[in-house]
């Protein structure tokens, strides 16, 4: 027999890391919701051309990444590689620019990318993300970035840093470009990448990891701003500033993805090594034009919720996670199982307010009865499952009209008034 595996760069999530995804979820929910970003679930795929036009012919996401197929009527389509470009189609196609009075917009979900797998690196992985669609102000940069890195903080992840850059707009980007062209036709041996995107591409180069020791004094993009685009990017860190948010300008911070307009950021820790981007983002002015809307100047950013939860766990977020308290449903008596299973789904709906007159108080998840069991084996089942407390069916007590509360810490026994 064939032994299956989860296919590479994929993984099985359960046990405490299934606990901290849906802390991380319902955490980053509140945050989103506190900021009037509401949900919009698209489509896990998506016509290939919408990823292809959006992200960029040469980009790696689109070279080499991307899980495209054909469906049964040729349709080429693609798993979506990250979220924005889906979020765009969908504000397109339901003109939310006449239903929402502000364009902001959260999601969540799985991505894929076909990536060489490493600690923080994956080919499924889920990104959380939210998106300002229609404020051209650097009030949205400033909110998008401190909405991200307040949900980092939230989870307790303490060193962080925001790595801020500006990419200008289309005009002062192309003296830019024209600025980098020089300086790494200048470099001789340039890797085969670097070589490949000189003339379609010249920004990318800034992030390449082969050549990075051989350029120095590059041009920066700051030298090249035009005065719109430099007092914009003044402006959104000095709202920075006013909130009390730290970061610091990184030049060489480019994005791989090309919508990217203006303002483009990462919050890094140091904590999760070499992946070290726990969350990306940046202005797009003219993505949602280019995809066949109006202009919709707007900006908007993506968490990876592994990376997330492995700098989360170094900050103690693992600490403590459980569903809730076991009360385990034991039955000293066989002939009482009928009415311990009664009681359990009393307990299940609460009827008659059951579990707080028994004192169960918060989070309760109830476990048991079990009709093949010695007393003895469900009593260990009971230790196993770290149950606190366990409700025991005698026959004694049950004449009586009572049953018996264990307590599995204090090993303390009372008997209650129960009558079914
Ligand atoms: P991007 O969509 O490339 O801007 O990435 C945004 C965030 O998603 C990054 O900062 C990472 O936290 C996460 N991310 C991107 N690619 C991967 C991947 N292959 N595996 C795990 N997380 C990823």
């Amino acid at each position: 027999m064939a032994v299956y595996k989860a296919p590479r760069g994929t993984h099985d999530i359960f046990g405490q890391l299934a606990l901290a995804l849906e802390k991380l979820d319902m955490i980053s929910r509140k945050m989103f919701k506190k900021h009037n970003f509401k949900e919009v679930k698209t489509p896990i795929f998506e016509d290939v051309n919408l990823f292809t036009r959006s992200i960029g012919e040469s980009t790696d996401i689109v070279e080499k990444e991307m899980y495209v197929f054909e469906d049964r009527k040729g349709r080429k389509l693609a798993l979506r590689p990250e979220g924005t470009a889906s979020l765009v189609r969908a504000y397109i196609e339901h003109n939310f620019n006449q239903t929402e009075p502000v364009g902001k917009f959260f999601y969540s979900g799985e991505m894929f990318r076909y990536e060489r797998p490493q600690a923080g690196r994956y080919r499924q992985f889920s990104q959380m993300g939210a998106e300002y669609l229609g404020n051209p102000s650097p009030n949205a940069d400033a909110e998008i970035i401190l909405a991200a890195s307040e949900i980092l903080k939230a989870l307790g992840i303490k060193d962080i840093k925001i790595h801020l850059n500006s990419l200008g707009c289309s005009s002062c980007r192309a003296g830019f470009r024209q600025k980098l062209v020089e300086y790494f036709s200048s470099i001789d041996d340039l890797c085969e990448d670097c070589r490949r995107r000189l003339e379609k591409n010249p920004l990318r180069l800034l992030d390449c990891k082969i050549d990075a020791a051989k350029f120095q004094n590059v041009p920066t993009m700051q030298e090249c701003l035009c005065s719109d685009c430099k007092t914009h990017f003044e402006q959104v860190q000095n709202l920075l500033k006013s909130a009390e948010c730290e970061y610091e300008i990184n030049h060489k911070l480019v994005r791989g993805l090309d919508y990217y307009t203006r303002t483009v950021f990462e919050i890094r820790s140091a904590s999760v090594g070499s992946q070290d981007a726990l969350c990306a983002g940046g202005r797009y002015d003219n993505l949602v034009e280019e995809l066949g809307g109006m202009k919709v100047p707007s900006v908007g950013f993506a968490l990876g919720c592994e990376r997330v939860l492995m700098a989360a766990e170094k900050n103690g977020f693992f600490n403590g996670l459980n569903d809730g308290e076991i009360v385990f449903i034991a039955v000293a008596d066989q002939e009482l199982f009928y009415h311990a299973f009664a009681f359990s789904n009393k307990l299940l709906t609460n009827k008659d307010n059951i579990a707080d007159a028994l004192g169960f108080n918060g989070n309760i998840i109830i476990e048991g009865p079990f009709n093949d069991k010695s007393l003895k084996s469900q009593f260990k089942l009971a230790d196993r499952l770290g149950a606190k407390k366990t409700v025991i069916f005698g026959k004694n007590e049950f004449d009586n009209g009572k049953i018996v509360i264990k307590d599995m810490v204090t090993k303390e026994q009372k008997e209650v008034l129960y009558k079914n």
